[in-house]
């Protein structure tokens, strides 16, 4: 590694160990076990090199949010790869179904009855035995958002009932941004509620139920709420280039 390599990798490992301390306290502060959080790195715009980086600091889990990008980042990574699980928080188009089937391990972005029912024939097809998913919801209603309005929620929910393999375990939303955290305090609690009836009626198995919520800018007031999978890009790899 060059010395300027060494530096930009250390700077990682900080913002790495930073981000785990603070998902610690947020847990602390709200009677939680911080072993409940996963911390997924989302690495989107990032090269692979900072994928190994973030391998080396000990990182596990990753986020994309395109299946093209994911692709070909998880190809230069090789092997190495493997050593990862990969979650898609980004839209997933029908067209994309398969390949994403083959590269993740958890799509957190599901919007619809029918892709499920098509996940579920290409994991048959695929001869793979399980593939993780929680469905996405948009609690404030914005046109522009994607996912599910909680109004259509049951529809999405219930196509997984006949699914063997496309396991549902979990609710997972990406509210509006607010500057002040505290804001989005709400949406998070409405997923929880979501999450609760839904667990309670047995939607995801065995399980009570991930909670896919918190970014960069809110991330603490997520784990406060009970989330269990933080999706934290800006605070580990630092600032994204703006979007062509
Ligand atoms: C980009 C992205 C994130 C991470 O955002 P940061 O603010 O950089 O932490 C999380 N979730 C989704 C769905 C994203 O697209």
């Amino acid at each position: 590694m060059t010395e300027a390599c060494e530096q930009a990798a250390d700077g990682l490992r900080a913002r790495l160990e930073e981000a785990r301390r603070r998902i610690t306290e947020a847990a602390r502060r709200a009677g939680r076990d911080a072993r409940e959080v996963t911390l997924i790195a989302v690495s989107k715009t990032h090269p692979a090199a900072s994928v190994r980086e973030a391998l080396a600091a000990g990182a596990r889990d990753f986020g994309e949010n395109r299946v093209q990008e994911a692709d070909a980042k998880i190809g230069e990574l090789g092997g190495e790869a493997r050593a990862a699980r990969w979650h898609l928080v980004g839209h997933l188009q029908s067209n994309k179904a398969r390949r994403a089937a083959q590269l993740f391990d958890c799509i957190h972005s599901m919007d619809d009855a029918g892709l499920v029912a098509r996940l579920e024939r290409i994991c048959a097809e695929e001869g793979r035995a399980r593939l993780d998913a929680l469905v996405q919801v948009d609690l404030a209603g914005e046109e522009t958002k994607e996912g599910v309005p909680e109004s259509e929620l049951a529809g999405v929910v219930e196509a997984f009932a006949v699914c063997e393999r496309v396991r549902l375990v979990g609710l997972m939303t990406l509210p509006p941004f607010f500057e002040d955290a505290e804001r989005v305090r709400p949406y998070f609690r409405r997923l929880r509620e979501l999450r609760d009836e839904w667990g309670a009626r047995g939607a995801f198995g065995a399980g009570r139920g991930e909670l896919s919520m918190g970014m960069t800018n809110d991330f603490e007031v997520a784990v406060e709420e009970g989330a269990t999978f933080v999706r934290v890009g800006t605070a580990i790899f630092g600032e994204r280039e703006a979007r062509r």
